[in-house]
Parts: structure tokens; C-alpha cells; sequence
């Protein structure tokens, strides 16, 4: 390595890892280092970041001559299967290739977001989290939950710098991946210039994030088009057009020949109209099932209103599901809008 390039990585260290974090974060890297036979696991249904968080525990792990599984009961959804993994991901429990010694739970809020089998075994196992939602009760062994940051890939590569890994290029390629997607490509107020930093160190170690952006953007298909015009042409405004809702059938997704993951980024897009401060869309599950995700600008916390019907989040992005069919639900996350995210503050 040039000297430049090395000034350059000391200059970034000290920017990309925030101060503050750091003696939480070797506290984690300490616990990490004192177990072994790891189920990595991040809450199902992977997005972005928990792929991310996912891919890069691995390959600290594997750094750490650590045993370790990745668990994924929902597998890896297609439109991320570009990233390069550490090891093939686990949907089942009685796949694990150990009696698991330790779980390291990334991403995920709440034990019951683990999926149905690992959040039945997890009270049984240490715990590790590492995490940047407010979340409940994860963690004995050590917890390192910070919702200032953009990702849980943030919060994961202060672990590792503090563990003393260095990043190489697959590391950061890992790490990448859940800035740009959890930040919406560094356009949300979550990029701060900590983000921005580890972005720089990242790019230095070789992660390459104009790749990341292309495959991530170019993957439309005709099905997603179709699925899309449909809902975009069936919003509704409420509240005095302060909110935005939509509402997707199983037959939708049927008919366009979609999945659910065809659904990324609607909810983000129905903020964007002109006064909308809250965008709700909502998924037929299964008959008698809906499922919510929810975002916000302008102040509304929309985690509030989330919480209220045993969901959960962050205050611009949050999601539930409620055991009522579409119609029922809508009226019900209205209200909860209402009551919780617009209200004020009570002092
Ligand atoms: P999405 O709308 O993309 O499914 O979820 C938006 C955000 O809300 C995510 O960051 C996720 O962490 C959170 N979220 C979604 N569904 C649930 C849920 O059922 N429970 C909790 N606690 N959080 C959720
Ligand atoms: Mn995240």
C-alpha cells in the first residue's frame, strides 16, 4: 500500500467509526472473540441490510477462525443475489452443520422477527446483537443497539474495526451493500458525514459501490411494471391528502406474475407525492392477513403507529401485519396514523 493510501485510511478510521461507539464496540468484538459455533441470523425475509449485516458477520467470523452458520429461513431474495455469501445460508435448524453455541442476531428489532423456528430456540442460546432498531430483549451476553445509525452494516463495521479485522475488499463489498440500500443511496437525513466517511473507507478497501447501484437498479422486469401501474393508479389520498394508501391483493401479484419482493420501494415511492407526509401500504398476507409497511417525512413517526398494532421500526419506515382482511386493516392503520404518528407529543 502507498503511503498516501494509508494516510487516507487513518484519516477515514477516525472519521468512519464514531468516537462515541467505540468502547461499546470492542465490549462486542470481546464477547464475539470469547464464543464459538455461531448461528448468524438477521430477521427473515432479508432486505438490504441484513443480507449485508449477514454477509459481513460471516467473514468476521470467518476471519476469527470462528465456526459459524449463516441462518436465513426465508432464503436470500433474488434481486440481492449478486452479493458474494461466506457460506451458503440455512433455512432449516436441523441443518446446522453444530449444536450452535452462540446466536449473533443482526437487524432485527425483536426475537419473534427471526422467523418461527430460531425465535423458539433463541431463549435457549447467548445472544449477541448487533442492531440499529429499537427493538426488545435481544442480546444477554452483549447488545450493541445504536438507532442513530443509518444501518445495522454501520453499527457491524465498528465491531470489526474495533476486533482489529482489516477490511478487505469483500468485507467492504459486504458492508456496502446495507449503507447504500438502508441510507436509499445516500439520500435519506440518515447519511450523516460518519456515513459518508465509512462510505470513502469502504470505497478505499475496494468495495465497489457503482456496482452495487447497478445491480440493484437494473433488475426491473415487466412484471414489476405491470404490478406497479396497477398500484400507483389505485392510491388514495386521506387526512387532506396528508397520507397515501394502496392496498395489493394476492390475486395482484397473481395476475402480474409478481412476488412480494416485486413490492421494494412502492411505500418510499407514494411518499414522494407532493404532501404526503404518510405513505401506507397494504399487502394481502393471506385471506384474513394484511401486512403494513409505512413511511414517513416531515416528523410523523410512523414507528408510533406501528407499535400500536404490535409492529414496529424506525420513525420514517415501519411495518406490521394485522390478522384482519385488507378492508378492515386500512381503516385500522388510519386510525392508528391518527392517534400516533400525527398527534402531538405528549409532554
Ligand atoms: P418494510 O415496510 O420494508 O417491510 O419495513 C420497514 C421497516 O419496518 C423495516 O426497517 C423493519 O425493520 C420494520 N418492520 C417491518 N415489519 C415489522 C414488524 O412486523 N415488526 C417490527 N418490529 N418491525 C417491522
Ligand atoms: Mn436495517
Amino acid at each position: 500500500m502507498t503511503d498516501t493510501a494509508q494516510v487516507q485510511e487513518h484519516a477515514l478510521d477516525a472519521l468512519a467509526f464514531p468516537l462515541v461507539w467505540r468502547g461499546e464496540a470492542a465490549a462486542c468484538a470481546e464477547a464475539i472473540k470469547a464464543h464459538d459455533r455461531f448461528v448468524v441470523a438477521a430477521h427473515a425475509r432479508l432486505d438490504g441490510d441484513a443480507l449485508s449485516s449477514l454477509a459481513a458477520a460471516g467473514l468476521l467470523l470467518k476471519a476469527l477462525g470462528k465456526q459459524f452458520a449463516l441462518f436465513a429461513p426465508t432464503g436470500v431474495p433474488a434481486y440481492l443475489g449478486f452479493l458474494p455469501l461466506p457460506s451458503i445460508p440455512v433455512e432449516r435448524i436441523h441443518r446446522l452443520p453444530f449444536k450452535a453455541g452462540c446466536l449473533l442476531a443482526l437487524d432485527c428489532g425483536t426475537p419473534s422477527r427471526l422467523g418461527e423456528e430460531l425465535s423458539a430456540l433463541a431463549p435457549d442460546l447467548p445472544c449477541i446483537n448487533i442492531d440499529h432498531h429499537v427493538g426488545q430483549g435481544m442480546g444477554d451476553v452483549c447488545s450493541l443497539v445504536k438507532p442513530e445509525a443509518c444501518a445495522t452494516a454501520q453499527v457491524l463495521a465498528s465491531v470489526i474495526y474495533a476486533a482489529g479485522v482489516p477490511l478487505d475488499r469483500e468485507l467492504a463489498q459486504a458492508l456496502a451493500l446495507g449503507i447504500v440500500t438502508d441510507t436509499g443511496g445516500f439520500r435519506h437525513d440518515n447519511a450523516t458525514p460518519a456515513v459518508f466517511a465509512l462510505a470513502s473507507r469502504l470505497a478505499l478497501a475496494g468495495a465497489d459501490i457503482y456496482q452495487i447501484r447497478e445491480a440493484l437498479d437494473k433488475n426491473e422486469t415487466i412484471g414489476r411494471f405491470r404490478l406497479w401501474s396497477r398500484l400507483l393508479g389505485r392510491v388514495e389520498l386521506k387526512e387532506n391528502g396528508r397520507v397515501a394508501m394502496c392496498a395489493c391483493t394476492l390475486k395482484d401479484l397473481q395476475e402480474t406474475g409478481t412476488t412480494t419482493e416485486d413490492m421494494e420501494g412502492l411505500a418510499d415511492r407514494m411518499r414522494d407525492l407532493k404532501g404526503v407526509q404518510a405513505a401506507c401500504l397494504l399487502r394481502e398476507q393471506e385471506p384474513g392477513a394484511t401486512r403494513v409497511s409505512l413511511r414517513s417525512s416531515a416528523g410523523v413517526d410512523v414507528n408510533a403507529a406501528a407499535a400500536s398494532f404490535g409492529g414496529g421500526g424506525h420513525v420514517k419506515a415501519a411495518g406490521g401485519t394485522l390478522r384482519m382482511p385488507l378492508a378492515e386493516a386500512a381503516g385500522e392503520v388510519l386510525e392508528a396514523l391518527r392517534r400516533h404518528a400525527f398527534a402531538p407529543k405528549a409532554e
